[in-house]
């Protein structure tokens, strides 16, 4: 049979009324079922049989609510998920609005490169805070979705984990919020209330729409600065293959405010021996000194 479902040419859709639209679960099983094969269209009878929906005019009349918004028609007389759609199959399988993540707590099978002890990650309140015990020390804490627990080892978590933090870095650096696509503004600080204890100045990045924000070391920062990652490779250690919280520079205070008004920070790394100083300024620029 055909369907009488029209497209929505309207530009776009409240929050209330797109988030209504979801709450059902025919319509969330034509989600799922489009979204199972994102790149390929479905006939009318194809995606019906693979919702599984027995009655078709209850199957009609859900899909005829998503078509325009979630949903669209191609010229084939198809349907495929559009850009929102596919951000809602994101959002399912991150676990983001659905999921609480079961507080755990476990060996990084890292160890600490200060006295040698194994890192340990906690998860609590979708958070994983790293810390080493025996040198009772904060090393990082963000937020991580339930999801990305999904289909991935105990082992895998270090890198999930380095991955994770190192995308929101490379985002934040181009000002680009995560949460909501918003500009973000970078500054250094030195009164931040998510300064990690023993940090006294860290770069604090906070989006202008919705207020998230994000705070790194200065030494984090920097690890994609070329001359950094240079000094690194002169030494052997492949910076995108090492996790941060491995690299012994930057678990010690090694920043120097030079000056807060402007701001100036010197920051200095050391491997066997060699020394890179750096110099990052006001507006976040960093040189060799
Ligand atoms: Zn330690
Ligand atoms: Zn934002």
């Amino acid at each position: 049979m055909t369907d009488s479902t029209e497209q929505d040419e309207s530009n776009g859709t409240s929050p209330e009324d797109a988030f209504a639209l979801l709450g059902d679960e025919t319509r969330i099983a034509i989600i799922r079922a489009l979204g199972a094969t994102p790149d390929e269209s479905l006939s009318f009878s194809a995606l019906r049989e693979r919702t599984n929906v027995a009655d078709s005019g209850q199957f009609n009349y859900h899909l005829g609510k998503l078509v325009g918004s979630f949903v669209r028609r191609t010229e084939e007389d198809g349907y495929e998920l559009t850009y929102a759609g596919r951000r809602i199959i994101g959002a399912i399988f991150s676990g983001t609005f659905t999921q609480r993540g079961t507080p755990t707590s476990f060996e990084l099978e890292a160890t600490c490169p200060i006295c040698g002890a194994s890192l340990v990650a906690q998860y609590e309140q979708e958070r994983v805070t790293i810390t080493c015990p025996t040198c009772d020390d904060q090393i990082s804490t963000f937020g991580f979705p339930p999801g990305a627990f999904e289909n991935r080892t105990r082992e895998e978590l270090p890198q999930a984990f380095d991955g994770w933090i190192r995308t929101h870095l490379s985002a934040v650096r181009k000002c680009f919020c995560l949460n909501c696509t918003g500009r973000m503004h970078g500054s250094m600080t030195d009164e931040s209330e998510h300064l990690l204890e023993d940090q006294t100045v860290g770069i604090e990045h906070v989006c202008e729409r919705c207020d998230e924000g994000s705070i790194s070391s200065i030494g984090v920062y920097l690890l994609s600065h070329p001359d950094v990652i240079a000094f690194h490779d002169d030494h052997g250690i492949d910076l995108d293959e090492t996790p941060f919280w491995e690299l012994p520079w930057l678990r010690e205070e090694n920043a120097t405010v030079l000056s807060s008004d402007p701001w100036r920070v010197r920051l200095a790394l050391e491997l066997d021996g060699d020394r890179l100083e750096l110099e990052i300024e006001e507006d976040l620029s960093a040189s060799v000194i």
